[in-house]
């Protein structure tokens, strides 16, 4: 999972690294936004009304969901549990709460903060990015300070200064996740399962 406050860096990271593993795809959340222009219904998330998604809360069909900047993110069990049977890695790109939830929840999991290098370097990259308007730039940094509070209960912190750096801090820690002998000792229980 990747976390980290609005602006960060996390989708720009999120992106680069995909492309670096074959085994790994993005885990699509449930949104209750509405779409943004290019964004795609099943690509970048599962549009859904509000409705909709109160519904898949009280079927228990999300492990974690939150409210973030207005609007309801989740993430679906099933989604999860059938990318994971086929083999799949899944990245995570997910708030802070919802972060520390799926650690609870699947304890195998990595979370990995993304802190910027300084509050200023945050705020130029809200502002550079120009999809937010000031005030909701200013509750975005005003967060940013209580979230990154949060980091100790992270596996890894990764800085995104320079984003090459940061991509290739972020793909250190995951071909060192794959190598853990418990990983590799969980797969050969389920080959003799089968
Ligand atoms: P998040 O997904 O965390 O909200 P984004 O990936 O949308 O953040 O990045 C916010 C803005 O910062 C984007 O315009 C992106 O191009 C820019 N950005 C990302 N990483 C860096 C970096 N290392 N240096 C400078 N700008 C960056
Ligand atoms: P955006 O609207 O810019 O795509 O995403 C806004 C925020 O919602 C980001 O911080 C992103 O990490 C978070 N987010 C996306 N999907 C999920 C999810 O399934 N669960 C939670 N808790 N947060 C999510």
């Amino acid at each position: 999972m990747i976390s980290g406050p609005s602006g960060v860096g996390k989708s720009t990271i999120a992106d680069r690294v995909l492309r670096l593993f074959e085994n790994m795809r993005r885990s699509i959340s449930y949104t209750t936004r509405p779409p943004r222009e290019g964004e795609k219904e099943g690509e970048n998330y599962f549009f859904v009304s509000e409705g909709r998604f109160r519904g898949l809360i009280e079927d228990g069909s999300l492990i974690e969901w939150a409210e973030v900047y207005g609007n309801l993110y989740g993430t679906g069990i099933e989604y999860v549990s059938t990318n994971l049977e086929q083999g799949w890695n899944l990245l995570l790109e997910i708030d802070i709460k919802g972060g520390e939830s799926v650690k609870g929840k699947l304890p195998r999991s990595v979370l990995i903060m993304v802190v910027p290098p300084s509050l200023e370097a945050l705020e130029q990259r809200l502002r550079g990015r120009k999809t937010d308007r000031e005030g909701d730039i200013r509750r975005r940094l005003d967060n940013a300070i209580s979230e990154l509070r949060h980091w100790s209960n992270y596996d890894y912190v990764v800085i995104n200064d320079r984003l090459e750096d940061a991509v290739e801090r972020v793909r250190g820690i995951i071909r060192s996740e794959m190598a853990r002998s418990s990983r590799i000792k969980m797969i050969k229980s389920v080959d003799k399962e089968r």
